[in-house]
């Protein structure tokens, strides 16, 4: 079954190759509290699942190797470091299995651009090699083996919205009344997430920062599908570092404001710009706006929620 991560084993029916579909995010609330011991820090991060996405095939192969076709993908490692073969190598060894797949990503997603790409591709290469290798992992095996990967990964592998609590990798489902018309402008170049959140501490200096709760009017908003209200309650404690270490972000998020959108932020940690519009038609032409501003790569409209990482059927499979 193509629509369910955790659909049954696939022992008789091994195909040869199969490709997952795994969408970008935006965080709609990003509460960042102070640095823990370990070096995270606590979060209240309100998920949203964006139609972007990457596509992640794996093949079986003699030995493990990852290859990528998109924009930015010049700068994403094709080693065992990659994400995607950090999550096929987490599953085999779970299973006594050798990981000798071709990973081919086919990028979307803008890299290193706060939409959790990479984690992304994580949570595409695990169930694509769940369901090549036919080991049918539970959805809770997935989601335990995505926390390892990093605290984004479980959430692209659920999709639609969720709150994520801890270092953001502990989810709870939240629910989403309506369609959201985003616009995000990408940025040439990425920013590193971990020099945001030091950025983060470094701005805030000896402040004392409260413990970070999910708002309740933001809730309230995704659930009655309430784009104005969601308008005004979209926060991202990182965007001042983001703005700190890219100061000409602030004028994407201007060009997006003075061309009509609802609301601008920061998307995660940047340096991807999210602009919340009234309806497709309205994210229609800030589009083209944005487009035309000169203050950004590219440009583009995406509707929320989407679907997490999916099984896409291939002619191969019939
Ligand atoms: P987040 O929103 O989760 O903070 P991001 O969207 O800002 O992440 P990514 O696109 O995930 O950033 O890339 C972060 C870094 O991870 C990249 O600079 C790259 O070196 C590394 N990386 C490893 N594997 C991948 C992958 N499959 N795709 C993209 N980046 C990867």
């Amino acid at each position: 079954d193509a629509a369910r991560p955790n659909a049954p084993p696939a022992r008789r029916t091994v195909s040869r190759s199969v490709t997952v579909r795994v969408p970008a995010k935006v965080n709609v609330q990003l509460a960042v509290g102070g640095p823990r011991p370990d070096g995270f820090h606590d979060l209240a991060n309100v998920f949203l699942a964006v139609g972007l996405y990457d596509e992640v095939t794996v093949t079986p192969a003699d030995t493990l190797r990852v290859t990528a076709s998109g924009p930015g993908t010049d700068q994403i490692p094709l080693d065992a470091t990659n994400l995607a073969a950090r999550a096929a190598i987490a599953l085999a060894e779970r299973h006594g299995l050798a990981p000798d797949v071709h990973i081919h990503i086919i990028k979307d997603i803008p890299v290193a651009g706060g939409m959790a790409g990479g984690s992304a591709d994580a949570a595409a290469a695990l169930l694509a090699c769940d369901t090549l290798w036919g080991t049918g992992a539970s959805q809770p095996e997935l989601l335990a083996l995505c926390a390892e990967l990093g605290s984004d990964v479980p959430f692209s592998l659920i999709g639609g919205a969720a709150l994520g609590q801890g270092r953001g990798e502990l989810l709870t489902p939240v629910p989403v009344g309506g369609t959201f018309h985003w616009v995000f402008a990408v940025a040439d170049g990425g920013l590193s997430t971990p020099a945001v959140y030091r950025e983060c501490d470094r701005l805030r200096g000896a402040a004392v920062i409260a413990a970070p709760e999910p708002a309740p009017v933001l809730l309230d908003a995704l659930r009655t599908g309430d784009t104005t209200a969601l308008a005004a309650a979209l926060t991202n404690d990182l965007q001042p570092a983001a703005l700190s270490l890219r100061p000409s972000l602030r004028e994407t998020l201007d060009a997006g404001t003075h061309a009509g959108a609802l609301a601008a932020l920061v998307s995660g940690s940047g340096p991807t710009c999210a602009f919340l519009a009234k309806d497709a038609a309205s994210a229609a032409a800030l589009t083209t706006a944005l487009l035309t501003s000169g203050t950004c790569r590219t440009a583009r409209a995406a509707a929320a929620p989407a679907q997490g990482a999916v099984v896409v059927p291939t002619p191969a499979e019939a």
